[in-house]
């Protein structure tokens, strides 16, 4: 299974859209609902832009989204102005070598110990090239080469996540990325035409803001609605990316607001604090929320805003 939650975002954009159906004597203007493809790939939201969503379909004065989170209780909704998901841009290096017999490592040029020395320069780039209180992640999340015990491949290929909250910190982590798999190939004699490649993909998303005075007036509805109890105030620990960012400022002049909704019953919580299993994660393959209360705290949420965003008074 995919096992991300989406199904609880698409039922509960479904649910949104009945809710606001039958409550259309009390709101004025146009929703549009947006279900986009492609979110996991972060690769969904720049193609529908691409294609022309605000332009082809009305473009909207504020755009609002929600993710399901297994890290959150069920009943709480997470919000904060400002930075709400990191930047992330998947990375491929490519290390050319020379195969030769494992019993004569002088006739070749081994992949696999300059792949290992890349996978460990590359953690000085977080820890001594940016400033310590920016954050930035870089995950190196595949690394594949060879074939037997006796053999000195050719060729080792590396996938990379990188993450950061700004563009300044965007730009310094990936041409560090660069400059050691080069190097790393100069410092083992590679010939210049030769030295290890590194490709970004288009695979990658802008860092994602939350525009302060719409979370604030949407945190407002949330309170009206639910009570200041719904707030889970928790900072953020991970650096999760959304690329709803290509819908929002400062990339389009639409102000956005993204909020997670609590997917995991607090017993499952209190589980794991006595020693219990944990809770699974996002994509871990005993992932499991608890669909009628995600599906229906995302739907009164949205509603709920969405009612106040279009309210007749504006
Ligand atoms: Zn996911
Ligand atoms: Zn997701």
């Amino acid at each position: 299974m995919h096992a991300c939650g989406h199904d609880v975002h698409i039922t509960s954009l479904i649910g949104t859209a009945h809710q606001m159906a039958a409550r259309k004597d009390q709101w004025a203007g146009t929703l549009v609902l947006i279900a986009q493809p492609a979110e996991e790939r972060i690769g969904g939201a720049k193609l529908m832009m691409d294609d022309g969503l605000y332009t082809r379909f009305p473009k909207p004065d504020y755009a609002m989204a929600f993710h399901i989170s297994a890290d959150t209780p069920t009943g709480q909704l997470s919000i904060g102005e400002g930075i709400a998901s990191s930047s992330s841009d998947s990375v491929d290096i490519i290390v050319h070598g020379v195969g030769a017999h494992g019993a004569s490592p002088h006739r070749g040029k081994d992949p696999i110990v300059m792949g290992a020395e890349i996978i460990m320069a590359l953690q000085t780039i977080i820890s001594r090239e940016i400033a310590p209180l920016k954050p930035g992640v870089i995950t190196v999340g595949s690394f594949h080469s060879g074939f037997k015990h006796n053999i000195i491949s050719d060729k080792a290929v590396m996938q990379l996540t990188v993450r950061s909250d700004d563009e300044d910190t965007r730009a310094k982590l990936l041409e560090g990325i660069k400059r050691i798999a080069t190097n790393v190939g100069r410092m083992n004699g590679l010939p210049e035409d030769k030295l290890p490649k590194v490709l970004v993909s288009h695979e990658s998303t802008p860092a994602n803001y939350n525009d302060a005075a719409l979370t604030k007036r949407v945190k407002g509805v949330f309170a009206a609605r639910f009570g200041e109890e719904v707030f889970d105030n928790k900072p953020r620990e991970g650096m999760g990316a959304e690329d709803f960012a290509y819908l929002v400022e400062p990339n389009t002049d639409v102000p956005g607001v993204y909020f997670s909704v609590g997917g995991t019953p607090q017993a499952d919580f209190d589980r794991e604090k006595a020693g219990g299993a944990p809770v699974p994660s996002h994509h871990s393959p005993f992932f499991k929320i608890a669909p009628r209360e995600s599906v229906t705290l995302g739907t009164e949420a949205m509603t709920a805003a969405a009612l106040d965003l279009l309210s007749k008074n504006d």
